[in-house]
């Protein structure tokens, strides 16, 4: 990547001729030269326009050049600027102590050009490594957090997908544990919904996923979290929600979804959902797969006695429909995973069936 405009480089130094030399020389090289006479100029200056390479005298009154470079490395705020010290000071022990104090290299005075003119250029080679480097950083950082939030949404709806309810619900579930606080799951799904496809296609069918989504989205509060769990199944998040207030909610979010008309090209149509609630704290809700499950299990109950309705899980109702499958289906286990599969078989009827 080619850089724009010319390198600046800001010379640091007590006397004025020194600096004015040294601007004359690295004006002819095609740099851009900026000069301060003294440490405290040059930090000031530092903070409103970083120059690329900064070229310090050490021996200045007040704050000498070791302080300048002191504070500029601590300085986190700033880029990367390397830097030259210059000195009249030719000894080893000096210059092992400007570099460790962060100075990127040194020159002794009197300056040999041809020798300065090489430094400078070598530093700012790698000034532009660093710098494609932290933009080759940052390109990675934006490509990453667009991954991820690729990652977590639903690409037909965009709303949260699976994955992101799933992640959010353990963070939900280990909250209201630490803080005894209730939760609540609501899985919502919606009624008939192959014969949407089989009669007006599966783009209409899309369209109706998208609604039902804004809907439901517009319906939550702030601290809820929605998301499409599946197919045509969404599940709801309600953290500090008790049971009771969530089948509120949710048979609220029914009627609403009762109530909406869906249109598309040619024609309306409307749906009904079933939705299965449960909660934190129950005796038989360990961990949040067991909470999904039973709200899934009541979203069961509520398609078997038919749909259009909120269940609650170990309701007076959910017993009684559970019990009543065992007696009549002996030890033909629970039917969970079965509703979804064997609906469509049953689900021939269609509301605004032309
Ligand atoms: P029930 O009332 O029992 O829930 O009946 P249903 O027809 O809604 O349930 P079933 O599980 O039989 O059918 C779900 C349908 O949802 C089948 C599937 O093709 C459709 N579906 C799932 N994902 C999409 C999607 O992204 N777009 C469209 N258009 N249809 C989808
Ligand atoms: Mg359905
Ligand atoms: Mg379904």
């Amino acid at each position: 990547m080619e850089r724009e405009g010319k390198y600046r480089i800001l010379v640091v130094d007590d006397n004025v001729d020194n600096v004015e030399l040294l601007r004359a020389r690295l004006e002819s090289r095609g740099y851009e030269v900026e000069g301060a006479n003294g440490g405290e100029e040059a930090l000031a200056m530092l903070k409103v326009n970083p120059p690329d390479l900064m070229l310090l005298d050490w021996m200045m009154p007040k704050v000498d050049g070791m302080e300048v470079v002191r504070r500029l490395k601590a300085d986190k705020s700033l880029p990367f600027i390397p830097v030259i010290m210059q000195t009249a000071l030719d000894s080893t022990e000096h210059k092992v102590e400007g570099l460790d104090a962060g100075a990127d290299d040194y020159i002794t005075k009197p300056i040999n050009f041809p020798e300065l003119d090489a430094r400078v250029k070598s530093l700012l080679r790698i000034k532009k490594l660093q710098e494609d480097l932290s933009n080759r950083e940052r390109e990675l950082e934006e490509m990453n957090e667009r991954l991820h939030r690729i990652s977590q949404t639903d690409a037909l709806t965009g709303i949260p997908n699976r994955r992101s309810l799933e992640e959010k619900l353990d963070e939900m579930w280990a909250h209201s544990q630490r803080l005894h606080e209730p939760l609540s799951v609501v899985m919502c799904d919606i009624d008939k919904f192959k014969s949407v496809n089989d009669t007006y296609g599966h783009q209409v069918g899309d369209i109706v996923l998208k609604d039902f989504a804004n809907l439901l989205k517009d319906a939550v509060r702030e601290i809820d979290r929605i998301g499409r769990y599946g197919g045509e199944e969404f599940l709801l998040l309600l953290p500090g929600t008790p049971l009771e207030s969530a089948v509120t909610f949710a048979d609220r979010v029914r009627e609403i979804a009762k109530e909406h008309t869906f249109s598309f090209e040619g024609g309306t149509l409307s749906r009904t959902m079933s939705c299965g609630v449960a909660a934190w704290p129950h005796p038989d809700i360990r961990d949040q797969d067991a909470l999904l499950k039973a709200a899934d299990d009541a979203l069961y109950v509520a398609k078997e006695t038919g749909r259009n309705k909120v269940v609650r899980y170990d309701s007076p109702e959910f017993r009684s429909h559970i019990e009543g499958e065992k007696a009549s289906n002996g030890d033909k286990s629970s039917n969970q995973a079965a509703h979804r599969a064997d609906d469509g078989v049953k689900g021939s009827e269609a509301i605004g069936k032309p």
